[in-house]
């Protein structure tokens, strides 16, 4: 299975409610699509988000990656080779990990198509079943109360709480919610980098004097802020999860053995691909550091790959927030993954078991 030629196309699909964190308001997802072509007649399907103050992607430099440092290097190869070809797809270019995402994605699409077998079957095996939680917006506290009670009754038994924009009020907001929400869910806060690691001890030290009992607390200092995620996970008892700060294999090395992290949160589009986050899930396997694998703001394409990846590493990957596709009004991918609120539910198809895509748009800009 020989690689032809590498094309785009753009999908958006409107949220049901808009995503507000502590860095940016969203109303659609939008993604880009990677659809690699072979002489097979099998199309390899992947997409990434534009996330510019989280990865540094745009659209447009995306594709630029693609087009102009991976694409020439990768047309010609054969899907038999896939070490060769995630290797080539690694050194094309350094950072740009949404395009090289996107076009991973694709490939382990295509190898399963090869081989026609569901990826997360040649991953390593696994229950095709995940229950993912959901995120809930940074707003003002009636609304994100309201927002609460809807996914609860919706079925989500766990809530991700964007935080993040002003420390007190912050706590007052996660106090009034742990309240209204009763033990009905379990609860996670990702504060998007919005405190000092002093902000977090303290907000830690005031929401446990509270009796407010938290899952974790996700990414509470600026990514580059390596001392304070270490400050912050030797005062407090919540497990801290790096998301920001982890990026790469050799990232999450220096965060566990510095002790700066309790859990890593994996995501394809900080990773470059599958590829690397098999090897963080691996590393963070051999320290006992549990994972979760996260999403962008981001649709079904590259959320059924992280999906896969979470079934095949359910031995490490044991917290599971894929809400991407569940936030927006319908899903265009027909076939492969199914998302159901809080219910991911694996399908038998070879690669990721897309059989076609409603809504793909020809990329204007
Ligand atoms: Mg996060």
């Amino acid at each position: 299975m020989k690689i032809t030629d590498i094309k785009f196309a753009k999908l958006k699909v409107p949220l049901i409610t808009p995503f507000k964190t502590a860095l940016r308001t969203v109303s659609d997802i939008e993604d880009v699509v990677v659809i690699i072509e072979t002489n097979s007649g099998e199309l390899g399907y992947g997409s990434a988000p534009a996330t510019p103050i989280i990865t540094g992607d745009t659209h447009k430099s995306i594709v630029a990656a693609i087009n102009t440092a991976i694409k020439p290097i990768i047309v010609g190869e054969h899907i038999e080779d896939m070490n060769h070809i995630i290797h080539l797809v690694q050194s094309a270019i350094i950072n740009n990990y949404s395009a090289k995402a996107a076009v991973e994605i694709a490939i382990y699409d295509l190898w399963g198509k090869l081989h026609q077998k569901p990826l997360y079957q040649l991953l390593g095996g696994g229950k095709p079943k995940l229950t993912t939680d959901i995120t809930i917006s940074v707003d003002n506290i009636e609304k994100m109360v309201a927002d609460s009670m809807l996914a609860i009754d919706n079925g989500f038994d766990v809530l991700k709480i964007k935080i993040g924009k002003n420390i007190n009020q912050d706590i007052e907001r996660v106090k009034t919610i742990y309240q209204e929400v009763n033990n009905r869910a379990l609860i996670r806060l990702d504060a998007n980098q919005g405190w000092t690691a002093k902000q977090t001890v303290y907000a830690c030290h005031q929401l446990e004097k509270a009796g407010v009992k938290l899952e974790l607390i996700e990414q509470p200092v600026k990514a580059d802020d390596f001392a304070g995620m270490k400050y912050v996970t030797e005062r407090v008892l919540t497990p801290i999860m790096a998301d920001e700060s982890a990026f790469s294999p050799k990232q999450v090395i220096e965060l566990i053995q510095h002790n700066a992290a309790d859990i890593i949160n994996i995501k394809l589009m900080k990773t470059g691909g599958i590829s690397n986050a098999i090897k963080i899930a691996d590393i963070a396997k051999i320290y006992n550091v549990e994972c979760m694998i996260g999403c962008m703001l981001e649709g079904s394409i590259g959320v059924a790959a992280a999906s896969h990846l979470a079934v095949a590493k359910a031995n490490v990957i044991t917290k599971i927030d894929l809400d991407g596709p569940a936030l927006g009004q319908y899903n265009p991918v027909v076939g492969g993954v199914c998302f159901e609120n809080a219910n991911i539910t694996l399908g038998a198809g070879a690669g990721l078991g897309i059989e076609k895509i409603d809504g793909l748009m020809a990329l204007t800009d």
